[in-house]
């Protein structure tokens, strides 16, 4: 349509169908739904909780809002209505509100239109440049949000201040014919949301010390995170009120779900002559942390914990393999449960502790919380599996000086001494013939399972073979023995033993 309709005369001659933009949004969706069509592509977790319900909004052309903690994709989301547009629509060339050729609200495009009459050519605007989204702040004002005298522009054009032409339109005014979505709206001062309230209420913008009302057509849609609301401020009851649904978002419900949010985020797929392969376990266990913190109590709930956890963990995770895999020459990288224990920067920085939690310290939550996660996944994975030779073997004095610098053969050599431990490691998952960095990860998941059943234990320092006893730390308030380690006969300890 675009390619042939160029002038304003051809586009009162095609007869489009006028509609706002809620209708059309509506309409295209309503088209999706009929081909049966994806909704919302990326977005993981939510068919049967939010997808539905913010299907209905748009049906009923509502305005919105999605409430939700931190890292529940609600952005996302917002910026997917896009797809939900016309591919383009036709606009007055130029126009900063992307006036509507067949009724400009401005003065400049009536203008305009009355000068050029049919022959007055038009543009094409593509959907991506009809979405506008703000970040809410304190210090947003309603010269932002909807507009003010340009004194500059009258200067300029030797105009009256009062005169229409003068006007600098702000964001609202811009989203014209558009989506405008606002993030974190409770951070708005209750002044402006006071104005988005009479915008709502009445349909039509009017800018300070201009006689002329913008009838706009725009979609309005927000977010908030509910901790906001005590925290930082709150939405004022009339805008409540007007935003016609409360859509809540949430955390995956289920590790298969966060599991496939992190896949497709993360970026472990990387250029650089080395082939990644991530074990299962490992992609368990990494999202298993951010459950644990989700539910732990020394971290606040308020504040939530991000599924960006998980998702720069393993990034962390897969750059840790990449460094040994390159001092060690190995061109398969694979990951290990160790490579978990190196990525605490990535974790430490995710949650907001509790006063119990600050007591611990940042860092050793995240290393309880990777403990306790490896210690889920090996007990689901190595249930039933006779593990009292190894530990046996390791309570008979043995000890493994090993590191996540290790290099795969040399991981796979030492385990040679523990019996049994091999064809433990091979109830992780690894395929006959496995590559010696995939046996390594493998035989890693089991000795660190192990440590995190307290069955055979790992010195702080990593110094392997560490020959005296760890000294007990008086700060620790609970499971008081955690990290006491295994003490064998003689007072020797060391790394696993
Ligand atoms: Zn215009």
């Amino acid at each position: 349509m675009a390619a042939t309709i160029q002038t304003l005369g051809e586009l009162r001659q095609a007869r489009l169908r006028k509609r706002s933009v809620k209708q059309e949004i509506r309409d295209n969706l309503m088209s999706k739904l009929r081909a049966g069509e994806a909704l919302f592509p990326g977005i993981i977790g939510y068919d049967e909780t939010v997808i539905p319900q913010l299907v209905n909004a748009i049906l009923s052309r509502h305005n919105f809002i999605l409430l939700g903690l931190r890292g529940q994709a609600k952005s996302r989301i917002l910026r997917g209505l896009v797809d939900l547009l016309d591919e383009q629509i036709p606009v007055v060339p130029g126009c900063e509100i992307h006036d509507d050729p067949l009724a400009p609200l401005c003065a400049a495009c009536r203008a305009r239109v009355a000068r050029e009459g049919e022959a007055m050519s038009i543009a094409w605007l593509p959907r991506e440049a009809r979405y506008v989204e703000k970040l809410a702040t304190p210090d947003v004002t309603i010269a932002d949000m909807v507009g003010d005298i340009d004194p500059i522009k009258a200067a300029q054009a030797g105009l009256n201040l009062s005169d229409e032409l003068t006007m600098h339109y702000g964001l609202l005014p811009r989203a014209n014919r558009g989506i405008f979505a606002i993030n974190e709206l409770p951070d708005l001062a209750g002044k402006i949301q006071v104005g988005l309230f009479n915008i709502l209420q009445e349909g039509d913008v009017q800018i300070k010390g201009y006689p002329i009302r913008l009838n706009l057509d725009v979609m309005l849609v927000f977010t908030a995170n509910p901790e906001d609301y005590t925290a930082r401020g709150k939405i004022i009851t009339p805008l409540k009120d007007r935003i016609g649904s409360e859509i809540r978002t949430h955390y995956p419900s289920t590790r298969q779900h966060a599991m496939a949010i992190t896949q497709q985020e993360a970026w472990t797929q990387r250029a650089g002559g080395l082939r990644v392969e991530i074990p299962a376990y490992i992609r368990d266990v990494v999202e298993e942390v951010a459950f644990q913190a989700r539910a732990d109590r020394k971290i606040d709930k308020r504040s939530g914990v991000s599924q960006r956890l998980p998702i720069t963990t393993l990034e962390l995770v897969v750059s840790n393999a990449e460094r040994r895999a390159l001092s060690n020459g190995e061109a398969l990288v694979v990951p290990r449960v160790t490579d978990i224990v190196a990525a605490l920067p990535s974790i430490t920085g995710k949650f907001e502790l509790e006063y119990e939690g600050e007591l611990r310290g940042a860092e050793q939550v995240a290393r309880d919380l990777i403990r306790s996660a490896v210690g889920s996944v090996f007990s689901e994975m190595f249930e039933g599996q006779d593990t009292r030779t190894v530990v046996e073997w390791f309570d008979l004095g043995g000890s493994l000086p090993l590191s996540d610098v290790s290099s795969a053969d040399a991981v796979v050599e030492q385990s040679r001494r523990v019996q049994g431990l091999r064809e433990l490691a091979e109830h992780a998952g690894l395929a006959a013939g496995a590559p010696a960095p995939a046996v390594a990860s493998a035989i890693d998941f089991v000795l660190e399972g192990l440590y995190s059943q307290k069955k055979i234990s790992r010195s702080d320092e990593r110094g392997y073979a560490a020959s005296e006893p760890q000294p007990r730390r008086t700060t620790r308030r609970e499971e008081p023995t955690l990290d006491e380690g295994f003490q064998i006969p003689g007072g020797k300890k060391k790394y696993y033993n």
